[in-house]
């Protein structure tokens, strides 16, 4: 994507779950963690691949290309509050205990990167310090946040847990090993989404496709509509904030596309990258920050492949779904919009 300069274009997608979706828990060294709260940018990046296919616009060959040169890539999909949009809290931004009030340092913190000095984070409430109260403030960076008029809300979608019995299909009996317990996103739940798609590739105003585990079964069944927007030009070098997990990497390169990280700010996790269908073996382990994650960066990007993210190589891998960044005036943008 994006080689010799060939142009890129960006959707904004809306994304409305018909049924529930069972979105994989991701195996960490101690265990798995509870599904993340938005849903990653490589399994809506798949879910659109097999719709298209599905529905005609792409064939077999375009298919096995897919995989080692991905010609649509996906932000992670943040949920929808009563129609506005979430997007995840940055390390900038933290909340006081004792009164609610969210201070939201982003942007100063933007500018004293940009011009070379440390930033500053979020220590005590303004607002009860002013009437006498010393109160340290909670970081509130990969929470989902969205802004009602001037006042920062956070959410999470309604989901549910369940405990599913495997069905061995030879003895038609419960297997006991296959128990298993997972977490499902409700039904009605509205995400939205950035896709970015190679120019060529002509994608309908509505696709439906299949979400996460159990499509067999009825789960994950979700209705996406397409817009396509503009990609505005992005600084060469400035402050972004990211809309999935980041790899601290110091640079990553795509199809001409280029990042250097300069300085990164944010919380990391470890987490197992999937699962490899051509291998037929579990992707490695990596270090990721999470969403929200705040960086210094000078990138010469194709601007929309930026958005959506531009696939790694990891271990002869190509991994998907992260280091999509936003400009900070764009993330309040579309926190606003
Ligand atoms: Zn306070």
């Amino acid at each position: 994507m994006g080689k010799g300069g060939a142009a890129v274009k960006l959707y904004e997608v809306r994304l409305v779950l018909k049924s529930p979706a069972i979105i994989t828990r991701r195996r960490t060294e101690r265990g798995y963690i509870r599904p993340p709260e938005y849903i990653p940018g490589s399994t809506l990046r798949g879910a659109v691949v097999t719709a298209l296919f599905r529905a005609g616009p792409l064939g077999e060959e375009d298919l096995s290309r897919e995989a080692s040169q991905p010609s649509i890539l996906a932000s992670a999909a943040f949920p929808l509050a009563g129609g506005h949009r979430t997007l995840p809290a940055t390390p900038f931004m933290a909340r006081c205990k004792l009164c609610g009030h969210t201070q939201d340092l982003t942007e100063s913190a933007a500018r004293a990167l940009e011009g070379g000095h440390n930033p500053e984070f979020p220590g005590f409430c303004p607002r009860c310090l002013s009437r006498g109260l010393v109160s340290p403030l909670e970081s509130m960076h990969g929470e989902l946040v969205y802004l009602d008029g001037d006042e920062y809300k956070t959410f999470r979608p309604r989901t549910f847990r369940a405990t599913s019995v495997g069905i061995s299909k030879t003895r038609g009996s419960a297997v006991r090993e296959m128990l298993f317990e997972y977490e499902a996103i409700a039904e009605g739940s509205e995400f939205w989404a950035r896709l970015a798609v190679a120019d060529g590739i002509e994608l309908p105003g509505r696709l439906e496709v299949t979400l996460g585990r159990g499509s067999s079964r009825g789960f994950g069944w979700a209705e996406l509509s397409l817009t396509q927007v503009q990609a505005r030009p992005a600084p060469d070098r400035g402050v972004f904030i990211a809309l999935s997990p980041l790899l601290p990497e110091k640079a990553w390169e795509w199809g001409g596309s280029r990042v250097e990280v300069e300085r990164a700010f944010g919380r990391t996790f470890r987490v197992q990258l999937g699962w490899d269908i051509r291998k037929g073996a579990p992707r490695p382990f990596a270090t990721l920050v999470k969403p929200g994650a705040v960086a210094l960066v000078s990138q010469s990007c194709e601007p929309a492949a930026l958005r959506a993210g531009l696939p790694v190589a990891l271990n002869g891998d190509i991994i998907t779904g992260l280091n999509a960044l936003v400009p900070v005036d764009e993330y309040y943008r579309l926190l606003r919009g």
